[in-house]
């Protein structure tokens, strides 16, 4: 089994806030199991630098709560010659079910996870209308969790935690909403209503939190301590991670990178404000701006918008370029405040193809404050809605992990 990796350390650090020695050590075995699939308990203690007693005595407290279980594994050379057969300790089998959700303006994206991380169903379910009243948003992520759940026959009292992301200002600790473009209402106490109408522990998190959180498990940002994460959709998110773990801000409201101003009296937002990176580069504003200098044709995708540009349309190419350079400054200023080891840019293909352009490039090194190394590594990664519900499933098993080894008898 290899060494507690990098990746694991980062992951350890997010989310070990709260508990105790003790709790910190099993979680630690708890997610080196999880990782390796199956390991031995003298996998676990070299590779997490535990003495033996301190893991079979952690490890028969996991068992204990039910968390793990012992699995005979293939026998080796060495085992086969003393006679004993290999014991191996997995997650236990069906043992606890998470579901991830991404609700996005037309619809919901539901992913389910078993505890070990795999895949046991995933339904997308429409959404009326964008913008719902905080009940209404509540109850439609309930059924459409219920939905998920019928299809593989089971009840929602399987699922030991709902994780859910959401656009917007965010406190995820409190689970309040200052302010959300899915929400009808500001400073919503989500976190009442979600207790309320749900039957398991349910989190909320603002969703490009959630795309860093699988970047860094799972994706272009395995093994990085400081990176960002900029998603564009509809609107434009930041995910920042620093020295291992998410920034949130104090009020949980940072990383409002599409927020950030980009012109005095500028292109009317989303937010109510004016000027903002995103009435300029997210998809809406881009398309809103199409709209009105091009008319409705033109307004349908943004791929339309560009093959508009690359047939000679002046109009389109002014739209698209300006975007590209407002995108571009906006990562000249993170890469000027923060510094990263990478910058990854995230989204749907069809919806970010103009975002790394030369022009964004150009942009980004005439902005950038001249120093004589290389630049941060700015990647693309083409997401799909159900990479976003993967990211807040991953969060809900390292959260429910955390609940359910705080939990075990101490
Ligand atoms: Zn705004």
């Amino acid at each position: 089994m290899k060494r507690e990796s990098d990746a694991l350390k980062t992951r350890f650090t997010m989310e070990a806030a709260g508990l105790d020695a003790r709790a910190l050590t099993r979680l630690r075995v708890l997610n080196c199991i999880r990782d390796a699939g199956e390991a031995s308990r003298t996998d676990i203690a070299a590779a997490l630098k535990l003495s033996p007693a301190t893991v079979t005595f952690v490890t028969s407290g996991l068992m204990a709560g039910g968390l793990i279980e012992e699995v005979s594994a293939p026998d080796t050379a060495d085992t086969a010659k003393r006679g004993r057969p290999r014991v191996a300790l997995s997650l236990t089998k069906g043992s606890y079910f998470v579901a991830g959700i991404k609700v996005s303006r037309d619809k919901m994206s539901i992913l389910i996870l078993d505890f070990d991380g795999r895949e046991v169903v995933n339904l997308d379910v429409a959404l009326a209308t964008p913008q719902m009243e905080p009940l209404a948003l509540v109850l439609a992520i309930r059924d459409g969790v219920m939905a998920a759940c019928v299809r593989i026959d089971v009840g929602l009292e399987v699922l030991a935690g709902i994780s859910i992301g959401l656009a917007g200002l965010i406190d995820s600790e409190t689970r309040f909403v200052h302010w959300s473009s899915s929400l009808t209402e500001r400073n919503v106490d989500l976190g009442a209503l979600l207790a309320e109408h749900l039957p398991c522990a349910a989190f909320l998190e603002n969703d490009a939190n959630l795309v860093a959180k699988a970047e860094q498990l799972f994706g272009e940002a395995r093994g990085l301590s400081n990176f960002m994460v900029v998603t564009v959709e509809h609107g434009v998110g930041l995910g920042i991670v620093l020295d291992g773990r998410l920034h949130r801000g104090e009020r949980g409201c940072g990383g409002e990178f599409g927020h950030t101003k980009v012109a005095l009296h500028g292109e009317a937002c989303q937010c109510g404000q004016r000027g903002c990176l995103e009435a300029y580069v997210g998809t809406s504003g881009l398309l809103r701006r199409a709209r009105k200098d091009l008319g409705a044709e033109a307004a349908g995708s943004v791929a339309a918008l560009v093959d508009l540009a690359q047939a000679g349309d002046a109009k389109a190419r002014r739209i698209l370029d300006e975007a590209g350079q407002m995108f571009g400054m906006g990562l000249s200023n993170l890469i000027n405040i923060f510094d990263p080891e990478r910058i990854i840019v995230a989204g749907a293909e069809h919806r970010i193809a103009h975002l790394h352009s030369e022009t964004v490039l150009a942009q980004v090194r005439s902005s950038v404050v001249k120093v004589d190394t290389a630049l941060p590594e700015i990647r693309v990664h083409h997401w799909d809605d159900l990479m976003w519900a993967r990211g807040a499933a991953a969060m809900g098993i390292e959260k429910v992990s955390a609940l359910k080894v705080k939990a075990l008898a101490q």
